[in-house]
């Protein structure tokens, strides 16, 4: 091999670490934990205000805890919605009506279809992904591609049909060469998913991936700290998993997230069963 094969080779199993880390902790790195993560701190806590405190390091070696806005009471503060008139629709289907020409970001201009959700409008479950893929895009459906037929399978996994749940996403519309959503961006479409989960009403919610986690908590958490907890959105039972688009890149990780969906169906299960 030659040199400057080799030099290629390193540099693409760099490319691969440095985007498995990211998919896990954002653009910081764990070094340390002042407490461990026992399944049971997990049953315990109620919301991300019991995330262990945690020691971050960025790539410039910076420390920091992780960071999520909370009340005296413990509670995360959530944004409260914007003073515009969508806010007062009654049904997905009015929502959707007035918000599906939505310009207010940048990806309004380069979408094909606006990706408002899809599934039963009275689910128990609302899953909630990161953006719109280029398939997505074009059919104006979340998770149509191949990280959605392996969404479909983690759900069927747990005895949950896709048409039987409600599937949506943080951003309504594609970034362009699917990067990630820009802060920005978030703040534009994020209030359309509150919206959206105050008509469901779901009993639980599953966060695919850290930036739905991170975005729909208010959190910095790494997907690390996130993972194997029932947090709390507005009164609703959240857990995050792995994305199925990181899934189907490292195929290691499916064995922790299908101990993820163990955990949120037995919870569901027992909500359902009123204990
Ligand atoms: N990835 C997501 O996060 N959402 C989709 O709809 C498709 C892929």
């Amino acid at each position: 091999m030659s040199l400057n094969e080799e030099l290629k080779n390193i540099l693409t199993d760099t490319e691969r670490f440095l985007k498995q880390q990211q998919e896990l902790y954002g653009d910081t790195m764990i070094v340390s934990k002042s407490e461990p993560l026992s399944a049971d701190s997990t049953q315990k806590s109620a919301s991300a205000s019991t995330v262990p405190a945690a020691l971050e390091i960025d790539l410039f070696g910076n420390t920091s805890q992780p960071t999520t806005i909370h009340h005296k009471t413990g509670e995360p503060i959530l944004p409260a919605f914007p003073n515009e008139s969508w806010t007062a629709t009654k049904s997905l289907e009015e929502l959707n009506n007035v918000i599906n020409t939505c310009m207010k970001c940048g990806l309004g201009k380069t979408r094909i279809k606006f990706v408002f959700g899809v599934g039963n409008p009275k689910a128990d479950v609302v899953v909630v992904g990161e953006a719109p893929g280029a398939d997505e895009d074009e059919k104006g459906e979340p998770f149509v591609g191949r990280a959605g037929q392996l969404l479909n399978k983690i759900l069927e996994a747990v005895q949950f049909k896709r048409e039987e749940v409600f599937i949506c996403n943080i951003l309504k519309c594609r970034p362009p060469n699917n990067r990630d959503p820009q802060t920005e961006e978030i703040d534009c479409c994020e209030p359309y998913l509150w919206k959206q989960l105050e008509i469901l009403k779901p009993k639980m919610i599953l966060c695919a991936g850290r930036i739905a986690g991170q975005s729909l908590l208010k959190t910095n958490s790494s997907l690390t700290l996130l993972r194997g907890k029932v947090h709390d959105y507005r009164g609703i039972p959240l857990m995050v998993t792995y994305h199925p688009a990181a899934l189907l890149r490292n195929p290691n990780w499916k064995r922790p997230c299908w101990e993820d969906m163990q955990q949120f169906r037995k919870l569901y299960d027992e909500m359902k069963n009123g204990k």
